[in-house]
């Protein structure tokens, strides 16, 4: 994969993300382990051909950043930023846990303020697990998973709504699976990456469906935004019209980095 530089940011920035990466079709990263079986075997495929941009690198830079500082602050007797590989199904599963200290695991995160209103992600539950499965196999316990989220964009100015974050740092509890479902899911996942991979799944692909938008004529914003055109036809009277708004596919357009080599992406007529 080639790193390009097309805004001409500075040398540093280009040192330090340049590290990024190696190809390696028997090693699964717990980032490729629970995301999309296609991406990943469109990335093998066309290693050499790939192109990623500084610019989009940024954001990783500032995590790497935050966790290489942070790393220096854990605790004397935690276990911090250790590589931890363990083979499964032709597999070498590889992961990074943040900080291990009595049998707690804290992962840090970077995040938005938005992401940490709607909640905690999927995967980042999915994420913390596969983590513990990794310890508990070389023989630390694990009792309880937490995310140290850093909020990025938080304004102080935010804190008078009551469902925003008083502090730019808020901790949150992830439910620690049984061993069966953890089991389960490692083996579902290695599965899924061995095969030949069908289209991702509508949350891989970060689809967002059609909406019906009832809007007062002349106005530029929805009043209200309906699933259905059949309810959005029902509710709309004299001086409104519905407009739809086609869904799409967030990271197929804009995020994939394979999205030219995708047949399913080329077949929907992007
Ligand atoms: S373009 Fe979309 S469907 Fe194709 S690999 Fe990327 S995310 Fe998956």
């Amino acid at each position: 994969m080639k790193i390009i530089n097309r805004f001409n940011l500075p040398q540093s920035i280009v040192n330090a993300v340049s590290y990024n990466g190696i190809k390696n079709e028997k090693r699964l990263s717990v980032t490729d382990l629970i995301g999309s079986p296609l991406v990943r075997q469109l990335k093998m495929k066309h290693w050499d051909e790939l192109e990623s941009d500084v610019s989009d690198m940024l954001w990783a830079l500032l995590g790497s950043a935050t966790h290489y500082i942070l790393q220096k602050g854990a605790p004397k007797s935690s276990l911090s930023e250790q590589k931890i590989e363990v083979e499964k199904g032709g597999f070498a599963i590889v992961g990074v846990p943040d900080i291990y200290h009595d049998e707690v695991l804290s992962d840090y995160k970077i995040t938005s303020c938005y992401s940490f209103i709607l909640g905690d992600k999927p995967e980042w539950e999915q994420q913390l697990n596969v983590y513990a499965w990794l310890l508990e196999h070389c023989g630390f316990p694990v009792k309880k998973l937490e995310i140290n989220a850093i909020l990025r964009d938080w304004m102080k100015s935010k804190t008078i709504s009551d469902d925003y974050p008083p502090i730019p740092f808020q901790m949150v509890d992830i439910p620690l699976w049984p061993k069966e479902k953890i089991d389960k899911y490692i083996e579902e996942r290695v599965g899924l990456h061995s095969l030949p991979a069908g289209e991702c799944t509508s949350a891989e692909k970060w689809e967002r469906p059609t909406v019906y938008a009832l809007t007062k004529n002349g106005a530029k914003r929805a009043t209200k935004l309906f699933d259905s055109l059949e309810e959005a036809n029902k509710n709309c009277d004299k001086g409104f019209s519905v407009i739809t708004r086609p869904g799409i596919c967030v990271r197929c357009q804009d995020y994939c980095i394979v999205n030219r080599f995708c047949g399913f992406y080329k077949s929907a007529g992007a």
